[in-house]
């Protein structure tokens, strides 16, 4: 019991202990959420406001200014990190496959080897 450490997944918020859990280095962006035009910055600057007129006026003049890429790890379930569910049926067919390219491997093999002695023998 409380062996494991509980994560969250990052994307559909799915709990799980951590064997369980992926862990990702993502890319997000920050910084750029309070320079953006906003309908009230627009109205604000409408009536004279000296700081929405400028926070407008930033915007427009840089506006990629402030967004800045940023790195950090996050927890995933197997599902939302692409790790593929491997279910006991699918084993199987691999299973299935192996053994059944072996068979035609070995098909080929002793007609190849009937081939020779037919060749030998004629
Ligand atoms: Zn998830």
């Amino acid at each position: 019991m409380g062996e494991y450490t509980k994560r969250t997944c990052h994307k559909c918020g799915y709990r799980d202990i951590q064997p369980n859990m992926v862990q990702k280095e993502i890319e997000y962006t920050s910084g750029s959420s309070n320079t953006g035009i906003t309908g009230r910055s627009l109205i604000a600057a409408g009536f004279g406001d000296k700081k929405a007129q400028a926070q407008n006026r930033k915007y427009l003049f840089s506006p990629s200014k402030r967004v800045y890429k940023r790195r950090r790890k996050v927890w995933l379930c197997p599902d939302c990190a692409g790790v593929k569910h491997q279910s006991t049926a699918e084993n199987l067919k691999e299973i299935g496959m192996l053994i059944l390219r072996q068979i035609v491997g070995f098909l080929i093999l002793v007609f190849l080897i009937w081939v020779v002695i037919m060749t030998v023998d004629g």
